[in-house]
């Protein structure tokens, strides 16, 4: 099992308790989780506050400014766009653009680059680092995500 903190940062202030919910609330809470217009960022966010961890989404001092901390476990997740960051996991993410091809190879690999000397300088620090893709993100892949996460919160 992992370990269920009561969710207390939040600038909403809605303290979670997950074994206080009943069957109606945790899916009342779940449809707003699965909502198609939040942003990756939100959806995850989403995730934590339903499994009722503390977490904060600002971190600007920290190696590329992960999009999550969680402070009680020197974790840190990044939610990753597709183009942006090279995703290597779905198509979309491997088409470059053909018109100004270098410049937009050179400025996705140097993102690419810069990544990968983020996350080893957040090791180095002593975080530990998840990247979750956008893609990873649809409704449909919920199951997949959530378990992806709960993996990594394992970790702890
Ligand atoms: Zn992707």
């Amino acid at each position: 099992m992992y370990i269920i903190y009561i969710h207390q940062e939040s600038e909403n202030s809605q303290k979670i308790m997950p074994d206080q919910f009943d069957r109606k609330k945790r899916s009342e809470i779940m449809s707003q989780v699965h909502s198609a217009n939040t942003t990756p960022e939100k959806y995850v966010c989403g995730i934590l506050e339903d499994f009722g961890f503390s977490f904060f989404t600002q971190s600007d001092d920290l190696p590329g400014k992960p999009d999550i901390l969680l402070p009680d476990f020197n974790m840190v997740i990044f939610v990753h766009g597709c183009f942006w960051h090279s995703c290597p996991l779905c198509k979309r993410a491997k088409i470059r653009p053909k018109e100004n091809a270098a410049y937009w190879n050179r400025k996705l690999d140097r993102t690419l680059e810069r990544d990968r000397e983020n996350k080893i300088k957040l090791e180095e620090l002593g975080y530990k680092v998840l990247i979750i893709w956008e893609c990873e993100t649809k409704t449909k892949k919920i199951d997949l995500l959530k378990n992806k996460i709960i993996d990594f919160l394992h970790k702890a």
